[in-house]
């Protein structure tokens, strides 16, 4: 069982040269393809915003109730911690120098069953952005993108209170949402929740969900004589997300926002606070309420993950931020692939049964006739999924697939061969020694 304190915040995707970034495949293989979690459906929760608002020392008590509630089996009731423990986990404050932007996954992979007995990995994401002025707003864009776009649940960590600013951030997944909708149905993304921190009128709202729904709404009105692109924008962030909150978290107290001895100890941190998050955490992360990534209503798995990561990487790093179309194209890219991978599996599978390598060796054409058979079934696999991008798109792909199977079998054709001629050597030692008798 895994100790939290043995884990970290790996960084997998890495501010580069040129304000571009790269993705630490390596990193991310690690974590995204182990043995005991690829297979498994995804749930990816995020937290994204300006920087430092706390996102990072939320996500650590969100680690606290991770490792408690599924690595020790706990009750869900003592997870917050002892009074006089100091927060660990991804770093937080990090004190005035300048962090580096990106993205960052937590090392630790949670095995989580949901209520349904679905087997899941949950996945926490934190983010980094500055906004000083070695940053571009296109930087601090993109990892705001990719943190929504491979995220199952969003949560956009906002200051105060939700400005028009924060609302328009959210345009490129509105534009990007309306396209992709066009072609498939249902939200393109999953869970968005804003999470207003220092929240001071809990007279008007209270602290906590009910508020934040009130809150939420009032923004997310639509007004006559309100400017037409607000109205519109407001209309399509409801419709880009299958579930749209608001939560409003109280200050936590003078300690933790001033004073530089801050060790995250709860003692010092405000009972209300500590009670919001007691209402918050489980609201995210209780089994009950986990949401698996789905992607254009299909569910991920932890090495499709992957795919996706690599897909957007490579359309972020241009010198604006992608267009819907690209980002769309990427998706259905992604997509595909995936599909594919689980073709090839099916073809191994099928080929390994019969001509692996502990099997013995088969005559030429029952190997084809294998192989053929293999073939079909694992065409029919990837042409049974429902795949975003179009029939000329999955043909190309499919084209891909019989290609790179049409090579495999070459290698099954060379191991077979090798198997023959072993035989052969074997039989004529076996001759040789009952000659010589
Ligand atoms: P990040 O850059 O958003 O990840 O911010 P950090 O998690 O590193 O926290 C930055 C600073 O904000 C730290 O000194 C924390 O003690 C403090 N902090 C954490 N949560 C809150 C909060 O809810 N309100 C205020 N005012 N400060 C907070
Ligand atoms: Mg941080």
């Amino acid at each position: 069982m895994e100790n939290l304190k043995s884990g970290r915040g790996i960084q997998v995707v890495v501010p580069g040269p040129e304000h571009t970034f790269t993705l630490d495949e390596e990193a991310l293989e690690e974590l995204l393809l182990r043995d005991d979690v690829k297979d498994r459906s995804v749930v990816v929760v995020s937290v994204a915003g300006a920087f430092r608002k706390g996102k990072s020392f939320l996500l650590d008590f969100f680690l606290r109730y991770m490792h408690n509630k599924y690595n020790l089996h706990g009750s869900g009731d003592d997870w917050l911690g002892s009074e006089d423990e100091p927060l660990t986990g991804f770093s937080w404050r990090g004190g005035s120098e300048r962090n580096t932007t990106g993205l960052l996954f937590w090392s630790q992979p949670f095995k989580a069953t949901l209520d349904n007995g679905e087997k899941v990995v949950v996945y926490l994401m934190d983010t980094q952005g500055t906004f000083d002025s070695e940053t571009t707003v296109k930087e601090t864009a993109t990892v705001f993108a990719l943190s929504t776009m491979l995220s199952s649940v969003e949560i956009y960590n906002l200051s105060q209170n939700i400005q028009e600013d924060d609302l328009q951030q959210l345009q490129l997944f509105t534009d990007y949402g309306r396209l992709a909708q066009e072609t498939s149905e249902g939200a393109p993304f999953q869970r968005l929740l804003m999470l207003i921190r220092d929240w001071s009128f809990p007279y008007d709202h209270p602290y906590g969900a009910v508020g934040g729904q009130q809150l939420l709404e009032k923004r997310l009105k639509v007004h006559e004589g309100q400017h037409p692109e607000l109205q519109t924008l407001r209309v399509q962030i409801m419709s880009c997300f299958e579930e749209l909150a608001c939560f409003l978290m109280p200050h936590p107290g003078l300690k933790v926002s001033s004073d530089p001895k801050f060790k995250g100890n709860l003692a010092d941190i405000s009972e209300e606070f500590k009670l919001c998050l007691k209402q918050l955490v489980p609201m995210l992360l209780a089994p009950e309420n986990l949401i698996v990534k789905k992607i254009d209503g299909h569910k991920l798995k932890s090495r499709d993950l992957l795919l996706y990561f690599k897909s957007y990487i490579n359309i972020f790093n241009g010198p604006t931020l992608p267009e819907p179309k690209t980002i769309l194209e990427a998706t259905a890219e992604a997509n595909n692939l995936s599909a594919m991978a689980e073709a090839k599996e099916v073809y191994e599978t099928l080929m390994e049964e019969v001509a692996g390598g502990a099997k013995s060796y088969l005559q030429p054409s029952r190997l084809e006739e294998e192989h053929h058979r293999a073939r079909d079934k694992a065409l029919h696999s990837f042409r049974s999924k429902k795949k975003m991008g179009g029939v000329a798109f999955e043909n190309l792909y499919a084209d891909r697939l019989v290609k790179e199977l049409e090579e495999q079998y070459e290698q099954y054709k060379l191991r077979n061969e090798d198997k023959n001629l072993f035989g052969q050597v074997g039989t004529m030692v076996i001759l040789l020694m009952l000659a010589l008798g």
